[in-house]
């Protein structure tokens, strides 16, 4: 079966077709700008150079119109006809309590989306808009719905709720959910086989350190914890984002500053985390380039951001009470070796030691702690959008 997965955002669409046969990708693209002058779609065929096309989109019908003409395209298509196409799978970021796994989208699965705006303001409306436009171009292709908080469902209730009245969790639906779940489930599962263990045997931390970033404890196959909240802001620090801090600073500004509560949001999710500590960048790459060049504030940001990952990394063996596998994926993770190195020193108490040789090394699985350490450290390449057309492929063929 080929499964078209679509990542929908407000005003972007990334789309991959992979081969479920033999899992091969066989295109991937990106539209940018839907409903904005100068809207283009990008497109790769495997194996061949991209192409690009600026077209007016005015929304994302249009904008899944294009996806479909650039799939079937004669020269940079992958499929002769949309018939070829089994299935679509949409990634959505929030499902609230609802989904613990991924579902075939039907009337019930639209609606448990709608309620969630709330709590994913920016990403489920727009989910909802790829999946209309996809319904409305693709009638008969059954839809598979993948959410970014299913996997973190299993966490017990000591690790989700927030020290709060009560009341909130009831009425709102306020605690922790956790995102990043489909790449923390996909590298669990590698580490898994890349140990040859059963993963129900196996103590896993996976840490998700990209412009975005997550830690996830996962025991025997289950998450039961993990950094982000009830939005993607609370947990590590980020590209741009605060992650923990004391929840009265955003009084303490409020009033010092005379901002409202929008303009403090704004200035945690977007001007905060190795940004807004370096002054520099939000870019792993920038502030390491900035280090080198003596810029205190650069070595500053990179020293805060591994510290709060030790701290989550220590937390999370005290809750499992120990750890087989420590895993490193996204941006970050896949690419930085000193970031590994600062994160990783000095946790030989805890069987945590890297191997400076063969962590020097990018993108690939890999184990890169040293022989002698008690617990495996892997570095594993995350692949959200092969975990979603794996999830897609197995609902739809359970139809049949
Ligand atoms: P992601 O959100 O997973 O796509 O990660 C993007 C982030 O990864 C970028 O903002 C960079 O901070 C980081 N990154 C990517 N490549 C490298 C690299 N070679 N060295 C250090 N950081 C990198």
């Amino acid at each position: 079966m080929k499964v078209l997965v679509i990542n929908c955002g407000s005003s972007s669409l990334k789309y991959q077709i992979l081969d479920m046969e033999n899992e091969s990708l066989l295109c991937k693209g990106l539209v940018e700008k839907i409903g904005i002058d100068g809207s283009v779609i990008t497109h790769e065929k495997i194996g061949m150079d991209k192409f690009k096309l600026e077209t007016p989109m005015k929304d994302h019908k249009d904008a899944i119109a294009q996806v479909l003409a650039a799939i079937q395209d004669k020269d940079h298509g992958v499929v002769a006809d949309m018939s070829e196409i089994g299935a679509v799978g949409h990634r959505i970021v929030h499902a609230g309590e609802k989904y613990a796994n991924s579902v075939l989208i039907d009337d019930s699965v639209l609606k448990a989306i709608e309620e969630c705006v709330p709590l994913a303001p920016l990403h489920n409306p727009a989910n909802l808009l790829g999946i209309a436009a996809c319904k409305e171009l693709m009638p008969s292709t059954p839809m598979v719905g993948v959410f970014d908080t299913a996997f973190h469902q299993t966490m017990p209730a000591e690790s989700y709720i927030y020290a709060l009245p009560y009341e909130y969790y009831e009425k709102y639906g306020v605690r922790r959910y956790g995102f990043h779940g489909t790449s923390h489930k996909y590298v669990s599962k590698v580490a898994a086989d890349m140990l040859g263990k059963d993963i129900s045997e196996l103590k896993i931390i996976t840490c998700h350190l990209g412009n975005g970033a997550s830690v996830a404890a996962v025991k025997n196959g289950k998450c039961i914890d993990t950094s982000m909240g009830l939005t993607p802001l609370e947990g590590l620090v980020m590209g741009t984002r605060c992650g923990d801090i004391d929840p009265a600073v955003i009084n303490f500004l409020a009033n010092a500053e005379n901002l409202s509560i929008k303009e403090i949001d704004n200035i945690l999710n977007k001007k905060s985390g190795v940004l807004g500590i370096s002054g520099v960048s939000s870019d792993f790459r920038d502030i390491e380039a900035a280090q080198a060049e003596g810029n205190a504030r650069a070595d500053l940001a990179l020293k805060v951001f591994a510290h709060v990952v030790k701290q989550y990394i220590g937390s999370y063996v005290a809750e499992m009470n120990g750890v087989d596998a420590l895993v490193f994926t996204a941006g970050v993770g896949e690419n930085d070796k000193q970031m590994r190195a600062m994160i990783c020193d000095e946790m030989d108490y805890l069987g945590i030691k890297l191997c400076k040789e063969r962590n020097d090394v990018r993108g690939k699985e890999t184990v890169i702690s040293s022989d002698s350490s008690k617990v495996k450290i892997l570095l594993i390449p995350t692949n959200e959008e092969l975990m979603i057309a794996r999830d897609t492929q197995e609902i739809v063929n359970n139809l049949k």
